[in-house]
């Protein structure tokens, strides 16, 4: 029989009566003839209360247990949406990622899915088990420890399961009904977009726009997966949601196409480091080594043989960033006056394939953040994205000015 896969996000199985109405979602797909593979996210709430019990124990914890912790939250609602199912008289059954196994690699807090053998989760179907229930989010490593994929990490498992089982399409229901210009929280011009080329989609989530986890998109776009995002809060429907898919296929053709934010950065300047040979391995050596995701970078114009270096990082890797700088001044590797973390800033991004082919946009951007007297702290480009890092209390309003600047609304 064909194979769906369908995940149910944090709010989607909120309560158990949401679980209840997720189930009969998956009911509705079972009785069209397919066998299901559902992943579930954690009670929505539930791996951020997990995270801040792991923070409050140790604030540079060991990440294995920091896993060990997290991964909790799924096992909780996986069993519980297999009861569900079980209690409308459909044959269902739980899975943790250890059990299948989801085979990951040991970065602990964003490990890689390697391999998803189907062979177990194959069988039971054989046997007449009509929706498999994983765990979102978790893996085991070749070290037989338990691991995450990183903050929003159901959705690739979604994905993997999809590619590794040549499922017709994966289904990502969530709580806004598709893929939106922006943040529909944000602003309320924001415009579904009926569809969205992976490249995009790719652009949007890694510079904030949490509708799908990064990863996702990467492994759709390589498997060629079917991917929709809808709301499971709303009525059924073969049209509903947003397709992201390949490029040819989205007949829009705009310069940007969307605004992303990521409220979770931090900006972390050197003061007077020497403007020498070797320096900024010196300096992002130590920050890899300690696993600190270093995105922007700016070095400012040197006197006297001195310069500040300024960096954009994560704003929960501060702590990891100021450790592995100050161990490194400490050996004698580099010599600064001081650690300058300001942590009240904010990136927001314009991303659009159209960038590619239309000057102007970026001129356009600055112009918008200028009328609006936004100060522009950092900024980043690449083919088909302008990234501005600002104070954080600009964010809604350099975003609303955007889209409205874009003119997005206009369909
Ligand atoms: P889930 O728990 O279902 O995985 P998430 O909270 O991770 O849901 O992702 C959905 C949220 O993503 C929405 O509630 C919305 O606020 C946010 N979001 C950010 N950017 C966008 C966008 N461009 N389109 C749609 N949603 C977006
Ligand atoms: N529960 C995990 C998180 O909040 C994974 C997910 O929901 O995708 O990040
Ligand atoms: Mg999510």
């Amino acid at each position: 029989m064909p194979v769906l896969v369908m995940k149910f996000g944090g709010t989607s199985v909120a309560t158990l009566d949401r679980i209840k109405r997720a189930a009969k979602r998956v009911g509705l797909e079972v009785a069209k003839g397919y066998d299901v593979i559902v992943i579930v996210s954690a009670m929505s709430g539930e791996t951020n209360k997990l995270v801040g019990y792991v923070n409050e124990t140790s604030p540079l914890y060991d990440a294995r247990e920091y896993d060990a912790v997290v991964s909790s939250g799924e096992n909780v609602t996986a069993g519980l949406m297999a009861l569900t199912l079980q209690e409308m008289d459909i044959p269902a059954r739980s899975w943790q990622g250890w059990q299948v196994p989801v085979k990951t690699t040991s970065a602990h807090s964003s490990a890689r899915i390697e391999e998803i053998p189907t062979d177990n989760i194959t069988a039971k179907f054989g046997e007449g088990m009509r929706v498999a229930v994983v765990a979102g989010f978790q893996g085991i490593s070749p070290e037989g420890r338990i691991t995450t994929l990183g903050r929003g990490g159901s959705d690739t498992t979604a994905v993997a399961f999809a590619a590794a089982f040549d499922a017709e399409r994966c289904d990502i229901y969530t709580d806004v009904d598709g893929v939106y210009t922006t943040d529909p929280r944000i602003s309320q011009k924001a415009r579904k977009l009926d569809k969205i080329s992976f490249e995009e989609m790719l652009e949007l989530a890694s510079l904030g726009a949490k509708v799908l986890q990064t990863r996702s998109v990467e492994l759709a776009m390589r498997y060629k997966v079917k991917l929709r995002v809808l709301s499971s809060f709303e009525e059924p429907s073969d049209e509903a949601g947003t397709l992201v898919c390949a490029e040819e296929e989205v007949m829009e053709n705009r310069p940007v196409s969307g605004i992303a934010y990521s409220r979770d950065e931090a900006k972390m300047t050197l003061v007077s480091v020497a403007d020498k040979p070797g320096i900024a391995a010196a300096i992002f050596g130590p920050l890899s080594d300690a696993g600190v995701n270093v995105d922007m970078i700016i070095q400012n114009v040197a006197e006297q043989g001195l310069t500040d270096m300024t960096f954009s990082c994560p704003t929960d890797q501060v702590m990891r960033a100021q450790k592995a700088l100050d161990d490194a001044k400490t050996r004698g590797d580099i010599a600064f006056q001081e650690l300058i973390a300001d942590t009240d800033v904010c990136k927001v991004s314009a991303v659009g394939i159209g960038m590619r082919s239309q000057s102007g946009v970026a001129a356009k951007m600055f112009k918008t953040l200028s009328d609006e007297g936004i100060n522009i702290k950092v900024i980043a480009t690449s083919e088909i994205k302008i990234s501005v890092l600002i104070d954080r209390k600009y964010m809604e309003l350099a975003v609303q000015a955007l889209h409205d600047a874009f003119e997005l609304e206009k369909a």
